[in-house]
């Protein structure tokens, strides 16, 4: 953990008066990121025990106005005379002139997304302990990948590259001549620079278990230069990665 983060955490718990924000409990307590595009501030975490980290809504003012406001499911069915914790949301969302539906398959493509990210992040920490590469513009530490931006830039100018023309021999020695090192601190070759352009990752997909899937977040390349770089290596009579549909 760095300086930084350990002085949020420490800010945050002490708000929180070491306890949970929803139940008060003081059992397994979590820093818990409210909006996860949201900046680092302390305003932007909540702390959470176990339990209430794993139900928390993934809708930021869900999360502040529904799911906070009530120390558990039963209060906020009381609150709202419902049957059900779902009846009291749909109340809610009702009283607060919000589209219930849409929050709900807006929860369930983030959670999806996330799991998918986690298996991802599992993934990679399997591959990392094996001593399997972790490819050029991703950060690989404490088990979780992160994109390099450095690095991320040089995976962009690559495709680009390769799209106005230059071939990978060209973008191998217009890297070695600009001083960019490789992941490994070496020099570029045409055949880093190939699978620099055929790693689906770039475009957020994963091979996993022999599967491609898709996942959020972490994407350096749009789908869209992707597909024109496959069509090129493969006008170009090379092997071009299938994306699925
Ligand atoms: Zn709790």
């Amino acid at each position: 953990m760095s300086e930084n983060e350990a002085r949020l955490k420490e800010e945050v718990f002490k708000r929180a008066r070491y306890r949970c924000e929803r139940c008060w409990s003081r059992e397994n307590l979590k820093m818990y990121k409210i909006d996860p595009k949201g900046k680092d501030i302390p305003e932007n975490y909540s702390v959470l025990c176990g339990s209430c980290y794993s139900k928390a809504p993934r809708n930021p003012f869900i999360f502040k106005e529904f799911f906070l406001r009530f120390s558990s499911p039963k209060e906020a069915m009381e609150f709202y005379d419902a049957d059900s914790e779902e009846e009291a949301l749909k109340k809610f969302c009702k009283e607060r002139g919000i589209d219930f539906k849409k929050i709900q398959i807006e929860e369930r493509k983030l959670m999806r997304s996330e799991a998918i990210k986690k298996g991802m992040e599992r993934c990679a920490e399997i591959r990392g302990h094996a001593g399997f590469n972790i490819p050029y513009g991703y950060n690989y530490k404490d088990g979780k990948l992160s994109i390099n931006e450095e690095e991320a830039k040089v995976v962009k100018d690559i495709y680009s590259w390769y799209l106005s023309g230059k071939s990978m021999q060209d973008i191998a020695e217009m890297l070695n001549s600009a001083k960019i090192p490789t992941k490994r601190g070496g020099i570029w070759a045409k055949k880093t620079i190939s699978g620099i352009l055929k790693n689906p990752m770039y475009c957020g997909y994963f091979r996993r278990e022999g599967k491609i899937t898709r996942f959020h977040g972490l994407k350096i390349v749009d789908t869209d230069t992707f597909k024109k770089v496959q069509e090129k290596l493969k006008e170009q009579g090379g092997k071009p990665f299938e994306l699925p549909l």
